[in-house]
């Protein structure tokens, strides 16, 4: 059996004296789409981040792509692509001048194809020459995952990705996900709506105060929250 993409091995993380991680153990295949659920607070985030190395771990260890994380290059960054709160589109701009930017930035080769492509698969090409200031926050996440995605890369890591969306761009954006998702990548995302949550993942993870308390298949988690001990599920 292939070794997975990503090994966690009791990672922790601390601010101070705030366990934002506790011992989390947790391996992710190649192609899984994982959905880390839990209450706000709960580390989700922190996760992320150091997923993405934009943060270190206070101890335990990370393997990403077969090397550690400690030994990692700039390869291994240049196969992960980042969503978060913080993904910074230029509202002055229309959507193909912020991903003609960021690919510039990136140095990413592209074309108007390339672009246009990358536009049409966010459901956005009819869009492309309006400025990024008239899009609803739906089709800003749109526009930052196809920014995320410019150079290609196999994992994709996305942080709270429901937030602020009304049903159906929650609907629209879990497509987009999924036609992303045939492509061969995986997906890691963050939620703590655990219906959104739950539809759209192969594996789940539930975390409460920095520590991994359940992890398994949507069937197995929605079982799980009918034990009284289930951190609250709103949504
Ligand atoms: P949310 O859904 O609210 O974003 P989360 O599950 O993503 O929550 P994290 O943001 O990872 O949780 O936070 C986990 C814990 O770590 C929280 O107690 C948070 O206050 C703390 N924390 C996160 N980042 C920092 C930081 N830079 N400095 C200090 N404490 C932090």
């Amino acid at each position: 059996m292939p070794n997975p993409l990503i090994e966690i091995q009791h990672l922790s993380k601390r601010y101070g004296s705030i366990w934002a991680l506790r011992d989390i153990t947790l391996n992710v295949e190649a192609g899984t789409r994982l959905t880390l659920l839990g209450p706000n607070g709960s580390g989700k985030t922190t996760l992320i981040r150091i997923l993405a190395r934009l943060s270190s771990p206070s101890s335990g260890s990370l393997k990403m792509f077969g090397s550690d994380l400690h030994t990692q290059g700039d390869e291994v960054r240049k196969q992960i692509g980042v969503v978060s709160h913080t993904s910074f589109l230029y509202p002055a701009l229309t959507a193909v001048e912020n991903l003609t930017f960021y690919a510039g930035m990136f140095g990413v080769s592209q074309t108007t194809e390339t672009i246009e492509s990358l536009l049409y698969e966010v459901g956005l090409l009819e869009r492309q020459h309006d400025l990024v200031r008239t899009f609803s926050r739906g089709m800003q996440q749109r526009l930052a995952i196809a920014r995320a995605i410019l150079h290609q890369p196999t994992l994709l890591l996305f942080d709270e990705p429901y937030s602020g969306l009304d049903g159906a761009a929650v609907n629209l954006l879990q497509h987009i996900l999924t036609n992303i998702h045939h492509e061969g990548r995986t997906i890691i995302l963050t939620t703590h709506n655990y219906r959104s949550g739950l539809d759209f993942c192969d594996q789940a993870a539930v975390l409460v105060s920095g520590r991994l308390v359940y992890y398994g298949s949507p069937a197995h988690i929605r079982i799980a929250a009918k034990n009284p001990d289930f951190p609250e599920t709103p949504g």
